[in-house]
């Protein structure tokens, strides 16, 4: 049995974001929810994902890995495992609509 956790390479790394965020001018904007902030940015290997706390999560073809990696070099958070991720942030809509002043 190989394990696919033998790779010990970061598979998730996530950077809160919590104000509004417009690669191209345009604030990025939740399609589910509306939400116009607070965000978990997401770079999955080569792609960078936008999370919303209501759980709605979208590939962002603006945000590239190399913006990414140019704006959030520091990342807080790396996990080898996406739902583990997930759950650690708060990220998986248990806290839909929460408003964080
Ligand atoms: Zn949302």
């Amino acid at each position: 049995m190989t394990n696919p956790s033998a790779d010990h390479r970061p598979v998730v790394r996530a950077v809160p974001h919590p104000g509004e965020l417009d690669a191209h001018g345009i604030p990025i904007t939740c399609a589910y929810c509306r939400a116009r902030r607070d965000w978990l940015l997401l770079n999955v290997r080569q792609q960078v994902f936008v999370r919303c706390r209501c759980a709605h999560e979208w590939h962002e073809p603006d945000l590239t890995r190399a913006y990414f990696d140019q704006h959030f070099t520091e990342a807080e958070h790396e996990w080898a495992d996406y739902d583990t991720a997930m759950r650690a942030l708060a990220f998986d809509g248990l806290l839909a609509g929460a408003t964080w002043a």
